[in-house]
């Protein structure tokens, strides 16, 4: 009897803790003992789990042979948690008290846990899990949104439509944060014309936690109720009282979890309320006037920005602020003006609407963009806010972003690392050195293992294309016909991201005969795999889709260009394992950094990009491959135009002749060779070991007071 609560409480501690997306290991050992109900589960381990009873899982766990793994696993776990001597014990401080409280509207960490969209959300996650490895103190707050992000599906002519699942948040690996006497927790925000409430919930993810704020509570009214049903869902009367929620609702609830931030970092705008719900709480709490308390809260915050494009700034009407936050202006003791101003670039202008950027900006000292272009775009672009600053001198630096190693590496690959580079490389990966023995890497064996992790890739997408043709009933011959799309050995290019019109997911489609030369050269076939969600209010977004999607079904393109429904998480994933080429081609500079590409590099793929964001400084001639030179038109149309012919002639000249280019043994050494630079000049300082050691050390322990500032505000570009 013993045995079988162990191994059934056993596998809800690994389960519970978030530690197991990064661990594949842990993710196989679930497949192991039910591969069935595995798939049925929807890749999600807490339902999985919930699906086998004690006694199977003791019989399982027996017949395969898995209790070795579990205890493995299990003590693994623990010593993550109990062990110090990470980067961060020696290297934060004061923050080891105080720590960070890192606000966003998204958080990225698995596909089982839909609060997110996007770039930005798998930002968040990758952020916390960070924090985790580096043992930086920091808890992520957020919104939990009951039907998520939307699922995407396609009809028959391919028009992207949206289905919301209901998550069942018994099947999410969360608890109720209580306080102190067990109780849960629930928020109060103070506002008219009634005030709101939210529960609260805790994931753990490795040793950092992330309380996420729920509005669907018995005390709210019906229509508040709805409030975190769906994220980037409702109008801007919605949005606001969301954005209330996390910022002061997220306050509140480190309040009545008696956590003290010595931080708060700000990922992106939709958060800003939450520096001005520690200046309410220093006035009322500490006495301090409302300039003290202003000026202390923002001297601890750090806030990045993380889009030049105008639909990522909230703007908000005058009267709908008033409405929302007069409770606020009564307690600080402000007029309607003051209150207003903070939000807006020209305190004068009384019609100005009130911006989340703005208020954000002034709410804090540290700000930042995320790629040197952007800190670059970032400071022209709110040189306003300084108007008597020189553009160089306007008080927005930038750390770009990176990506989690461990999150987005195939196993096949960490095994090559592990025993070419070094055991303890995966601890020290955010440092350029702990990569240099990549050298020892035979050529054969990465490039083996690079054909096996394509191999994977296509099969994948087979696999997807005729389940995807199935639920929209296709013919059983199409199916079958789907089932021997793409060839193994073809040069594969992936391009999968939200379908926003700045990333111009059609620039290939602009020459269609070059395009089809390309892909249907005799011997050095090409073939691409496009993925990617529009906005659901985006029709131009949906209409490209449509576009892509009529094509991939021509004569010319059938099987050789594909699109894979319902990008997300785990989609990501696949593609940034297994393909050759990942190409990138936005409107320069619109991208404020990309991270996909990042993802890329790890596993040995090469990098074909307009340089922008983060290829702007990351792209040195020899690790992977850019487009046109940088230079931008002030007319978008003969920038585009521009800008895809040099997208054909780099496929032409240079990727398609490398990548065939092949030895007696049938390797291309020199693409291999590329491959091996773009790993180690791009890995280390692309990943989010990285990024986390630059926020510490410019950003944080600023902030905190504990070092002076020295966030880089230089252009570098
Ligand atoms: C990495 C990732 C993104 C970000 O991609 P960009 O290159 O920044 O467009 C978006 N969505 C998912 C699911 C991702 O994994």
């Amino acid at each position: 009897m013993d045995k079988i609560v162990n191994f059934q409480s056993k596998l809800r501690k690994l389960v519970d803790n978030l530690w197991w997306t990064w661990h594949p290991e842990i993710i196989d050992l679930f497949r192991s003992l039910d591969p069935a109900l595995w798939r049925d589960a929807n890749h999600n381990p807490k339902a999985f789990l919930q699906g086998l009873s004690a006694g199977e899982i003791e019989r399982k766990v027996h017949e395969m042979d898995l209790g070795g793994r579990i205890n493995f696993a299990s003590r693994r776990l623990q010593e993550m948690i109990d062990r110090g001597g990470t980067w961060g014990w020696d290297e934060t401080g004061t923050l080891q008290n105080q720590p960070v409280a890192y606000f966003s509207a998204e958080f990225g960490i698995h596909e089982s846990l839909p609060i997110y969209s996007g770039g930005l959300g798998v930002l968040a996650g990758d952020h916390l899990k960070t924090a985790s490895d580096l043992g930086i103190p920091l808890i992520g707050i957020g919104l939990l949104y009951a039907h998520g992000y939307f699922m995407q599906r396609l009809d028959s002519s391919g028009w992207q439509e949206e289905e919301y699942g209901e998550t069942d948040i018994d099947l999410l690996p969360l608890q109720r944060a209580t306080d102190d006497r067990g109780e849960p927790i629930i928020i109060t925000v103070d506002t008219q014309p009634r005030p709101l409430h939210a529960a609260v919930w805790r994931a753990q993810v490795g040793r950092a936690s992330l309380l996420l704020l729920d509005a669907d509570v018995e005390a709210n009214d019906p229509e508040d109720r709805g409030l975190t049903t769906r994220l980037y869902g409702g109008d801007t009367a919605m949005r606001i009282r969301q954005e209330m929620i996390l910022g002061f609702g997220g306050m509140a609830a480190l309040e009545k979890l008696k956590i003290s931030p010595g931080v708060l970092h700000l990922n992106e705008g939709h958060s800003a309320f939450a520096p001005l719900g520690w200046a309410l709480s220093r006035m009322e709490q500490d006495g301090q006037s409302y300039e003290d308390a202003i000026r202390q809260s923002s001297i601890q915050t750090v806030f990045t920005t993380h889009t030049p494009v105008e639909a990522g700034h909230d703007r908000f009407t005058p009267e709908l602020v008033w409405e929302n936050l007069e409770w606020l202006a009564t307690r600080m003791d402000l007029s309607p003006e003051q209150l207003l101003e903070l939000g807006r670039v020209n305190p004068d202008d009384h019609r100005e609407p009130f911006t989340m950027t703005v208020l954000a900006l002034k709410l804090s000292r540290h700000a930042n963009g995320v790629s040197a272009l952007h800190g670059h775009v970032s400071r022209k672009m709110w040189h306003r806010l300084w108007p008597n600053r020189p553009e160089a001198e306007v008080p927005i630096g930038h750390i770009t972003n990176g990506v989690h190693v461990l999150s987005w590496l195939a196993p096949t690959m960490y095994r090559l690392y592990e025993r070419y580079i070094g055991k303890d490389w995966a601890a020290r990966l955010g440092f350029r050195d702990a990569w240099e023995g990549l050298e020892h890497l035979p050529d054969d064996e990465l490039w083996e293992a690079h054909q096996l992790l394509r191999h994977r890739l296509i099969e994948y997408t087979r696999r997807r294309l005729q389940s995807q043709a199935k639920l929209r009933s296709s013919s059983a011959a199409d199916v079958q016909t789907l089932g021997n799309a793409l060839d193994r050995e073809a040069l594969t290019i992936g391009f999968a991201r939200r379908f926003a019109t700045y990333k111009r997911a059609t620039l290939m489609f602009d020459q269609a005969e070059r395009l089809s030369s390309l892909l249907n050269a005799k011997n050095r076939p090409v073939q691409i795999i496009l993925a990617g969600k529009a906005h659901p209010q985006d029709e131009g977004g949906k209409r490209l889709i449509q576009e892509i999607v009529e094509l991939s079904k021509s004569k010319e393109f059938e099987g050789k260009i594909v699109f894979v429904e319902d990008y997300d998480i785990g989609v990501g994933r696949h593609l940034v394992q297994g393909v050759d080429v990942w190409l990138n081609n936005p409107m320069r500079p619109l991208e404020a950094c990309g991270t996909s590409g990042q993802k890329v590099v790890l596993n040995g793929g090469l990098n074909c990009s307009i340089l922008d964001g983060w290829w702007a400084e990351g792209f040195d001639g020899t690790n992977g491959f850019g487009i046109g030179d940088g230079r931008i038109h002030s007319d978008p149309e003969v920038q585009r135009e521009r800008d895809a012919n040099a997208l054909f002639d780099v496929l032409e000249q240079q990727v398609v002749p490398l990548f065939y280019d092949r030895n007696e043994q049938g390797i291309p050494l020199l693409w291999v060779q590329r491959m091996k630079r773009a790993i180690l000049t791009l890995a280390w300082r692309f990943s989010s070991n990285r990024m986390l050691m630059d926020y510490v050390q410019s950003g944080y322990l600023p902030a905190a007071g504990a070092v002076s500032s020295h966030m880089p505000a230089g252009d570098g570009v």
